[in-house]
């Protein structure tokens, strides 16, 4: 059996509770420090996927259903248009309160909660291992390639990052770097290979 891992690799945490600002645009810019720029239920880095300029707030419980908490700091998320734009105003409680029914809903990912739901494998796909992250995945489309695309941009940089400073420290001691060099450029072209795929996918 494969290895599973939090979906959030950092669970975000809000620090405000209330009504801070009545715009979304002073909003926006402190939940991306709180979700450290992290898109909240896929953990798609904004950097890879589209932009601090793309990204939505996201209103939990929806502002249309409750608008009292439009600027409700607690109420708000950091998050990917896809994410967004899926989830829109989908909610299954009639009160603020009540996200989840059964086994349909949604949890707030500042909640440990979330990944007791939601995982994702060793290939950087995110997975559901219970009947409500079944009903997250769906209602989110948490398998769009997109997400799987983004993870391993992350991972394949962070590792080059990693392997150029160690040819940098192998150099300064006169020592032989060929063969780092020939994984430096296998990642580079799996860093381009999973690139193009975003592209084409937002295509
Ligand atoms: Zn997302």
């Amino acid at each position: 059996m494969c290895k599973l891992m939090d979906v959030k690799i950092d669970k975000p945490k809000r620090f405000y509770s209330g009504v801070r600002w009545r715009t979304n645009s002073s909003n926006k810019k402190r939940l991306a420090i709180d979700f450290k720029n992290r898109y909240a239920y896929c953990d798609d880095l904004d950097k890879h996927g589209g932009g601090y300029r793309s990204y939505h707030v996201e209103h939990f419980a929806p502002k249309d259903k409750f608008p009292e908490l439009e600027y409700n700091y607690d109420n708000l998320l950091y998050s990917c248009q896809y994410c967004n734009i899926l989830k829109s105003n989908k909610w299954i409680g009639n009160t603020h309160n009540v996200s989840v029914i059964g086994n349909e809903g949604f949890i707030d990912l500042c909640e440990d909660e979330y990944c007791k739901h939601l995982k994702r494998d060793e290939a950087g796909k995110i997975v559901f291992i219970t009947e409500l992250g079944r009903y997250m995945y769906n209602e989110l489309q948490l398998y769009l390639n997109r997400h799987k695309c983004i993870y391993n941009l992350e991972r394949i940089s962070l590792k080059l990052e990693e392997i150029k400073q160690e040819i940098e420290t192998k150099k300064q001691k006169g020592e032989n770097t060929d063969f780092l060099e020939e994984i430096k450029n296998e990642l580079s072209n799996t860093f381009y290979d999973y690139y193009g795929i975003l592209a084409d996918e937002n295509g």
